[in-house]
């Protein structure tokens, strides 16, 4: 099987490349799409979820938060705002960010209740992924 390659690049640098990847899962903000090598050539936006990434004998998720991909034949590059894969992710930290979140949601505290909607959405993406290992 042809297979594809994967980048994924964030302010901190590239966090994830594998060259053997056969079919990767994203989480678009349309959506949710399956790239293969091959895949017509486009640009998604992508929401705070996860990549699943299928290789010949397995298969691995990274959380990421939002950001783009670009699919080129044979090349998926992934540029997002941060990215761990599920075994990277510290439990205990999400915890606490979550509760972080949902304290500045309570409590009327003239926090930005953007920010902390945005750090929940986060925080509870992480742990989920932190599941799928
Ligand atoms: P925190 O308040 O714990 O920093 P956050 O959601 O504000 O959480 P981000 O700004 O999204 O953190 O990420 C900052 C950096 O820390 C990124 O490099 C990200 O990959 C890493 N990071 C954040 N939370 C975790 C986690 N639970 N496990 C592993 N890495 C994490």
């Amino acid at each position: 099987m042809n297979t594809l390659s994967l980048e994924i690049v964030t302010p901190n640098g590239s966090i994830y490349e594998r060259d053997d990847v056969e079919l990767a899962v994203l989480q678009t903000t349309a959506g949710e799409m399956g790239v293969m090598n091959g895949h017509i050539p486009t640009v998604s936006a992508l929401k705070t979820g996860y990549v699943k990434v299928n290789f010949h004998n397995g298969n691995e998720y990274v959380a990421v938060s939002d950001g783009f991909v670009e699919v080129r034949q044979h090349q998926l590059s992934i540029i997002v705002q941060t990215a761990e894969t599920a075994t990277e992710i510290d439990v205990e930290r999400a915890k606490l960010a979550k509760a972080r979140a949902e304290s500045h949601l309570d409590n009327d505290d003239n926090s930005d209740i953007n920010r902390a909607k945005r750090a929940l959405e986060r925080a509870n993406n992480r742990l989920r992924v932190a599941e799928l290992k």
